[in-house]
């Protein structure tokens, strides 16, 4: 059997240098009691798959409104396929695999209702009081609004955790736990995350776009990357006896090569990165670095790129997607002004805090916790 302090030992052994130690982690703001048998970066995976927020995510949209069918991707699934590719691609470069998964399990947890335009209303009503940004609410949650501790201390994360989540500038005014820096870089467990998100959703979006048939997989089929990744799933699906393949086995083929095409590809560049940055010696040397050692070579950083574009051009802004998240986005303003008018219209736990957090702010976060379905009942 193994307990903690063994598993910490097996951490020192066989990890990177640059990867963050458990049993070196700075702690958490409260100081507990060590587990007997989980690391504190266990610990704190668990508490992320435990709580509300994260329980919320099954209905939150990721493109397509997570009430509109029952087969594309919701924040839920995007975010477990995010922590797989994380853990998968940490483990290979010997860093904290589990450091890097309860990042990628947090990842999204501050994303409101209805996605990327979902966030941007939000922001829109709160440039006045300090802006919205769904990495930093995400914090926010974690730190503060999850209730498992005393002295409103969310769950009480150990700081690599949270610093893992700081990905890029927090707005100026957006309040954020004092202890933390307002820009900094991640360690290279959270690079990982943030590379393998974007990885992640580029691929699961295009197969989202097809699938619903809002854009046809010609329009991605001539860029690179999808390109070598269907003849990669063409080869081999010959091998396997099939060579007249249908749509959907080939396509769900050809997403899953780009995905290890680009799994890979990231080990294999940030690795490079690391050789030639061999003077090193510390996880705080690698954030000190002043930008991330976790890359794509710049090939694949290209086709990703140019597969962005299309997604953007073509099904980010298509008309369906657009109008369907429209109406639902109008229902969040009129349900943000009205409970601005209205304190009264807050559950009794978040009235309690519109003292010290002010109205609006306790009205944006009550809001962004929401699930598309929720906002979409209440907000009638
Ligand atoms: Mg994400």
């Amino acid at each position: 059997m193994l307990n903690r302090e063994d598993l910490e030992d097996k951490e020192a052994h066989t990890l990177s240098r640059l990867a963050v130690l458990a049993r070196a982690s700075k702690g958490r703001r409260l100081t507990e009691r060590n587990d007997a048998l989980r690391t504190c970066f266990m610990r704190d995976r668990d508490r992320v798959l435990h709580s509300s927020a994260f329980r919320r995510l099954q209905q939150k949209t990721q493109v397509l409104p997570a009430t509109i069918g029952d087969h594309y991707r919701t924040r839920l699934t995007h975010t477990l396929e995010v922590s797989q590719m994380a853990r998968s691609t940490a483990l290979s470069l010997g860093l904290n695999h589990d450091l890097a998964e309860v990042t990628a399990l947090a990842h999204d947890l501050g994303h409101p209702p209805f996605g990327h335009v979902g966030e941007r209303a939000l922001n829109e009503h709160m440039k006045e009081h300090g802006g919205f940004r769904h990495n930093a609410q995400g914090l926010r949650i974690l730190d503060s609004l999850e209730e498992r501790f005393p002295q409103a201390l969310g769950l009480n994360l150990s700081w690599e955790t949270r610093i893992c989540l700081l990905k890029s500038q927090i707005p100026k005014g957006f309040p954020l736990a004092e202890d933390l820096p307002r820009a900094t870089l991640p360690y290279l467990e959270g690079q990982i995350v943030d590379l393998c998100d974007r990885a992640a959703y580029v691929c699961h979006d295009l197969d989202d776009a097809v699938r619903s048939s809002l854009v046809p997989w010609e329009a991605f089929s001539l860029l690179e990357l999808p390109r070598e990744a269907e003849e990669q799933a063409r080869k081999r699906l010959a091998e396997q006896g099939e060579k007249q393949p249908g749509p959907r086995l080939l396509r769900g083929r050809t997403v899953g090569n780009m995905v290890s095409i680009l799994v890979q590809d990231l080990a294999l560049a940030t690795d490079e990165n690391l050789k030639q940055h061999h003077e090193l010696r510390t996880p705080e040397d690698a954030r000190a670095l002043g930008s991330y050692l976790a890359t794509h070579s710049s090939k694949r950083a290209g086709q990703l790129d140019q597969l962005l574009r299309t997604l953007n051009e073509q099904f980010y802004k298509h008309e369906v997607v657009i109008t369907s998240i429209s109406t639902s986005t109008e229902r969040m303003s009129r349900l943000f002004a009205r409970i601005c008018g209205d304190s009264s219209l807050l559950p009794h736990r978040y009235q309690d805090r519109v003292q010290d957090e002010g109205l609006e702010r306790t009205a944006c976060d009550y809001i962004a916790g929401m699930t598309d379905r929720f906002l979409d009942r209440i907000g009638q």
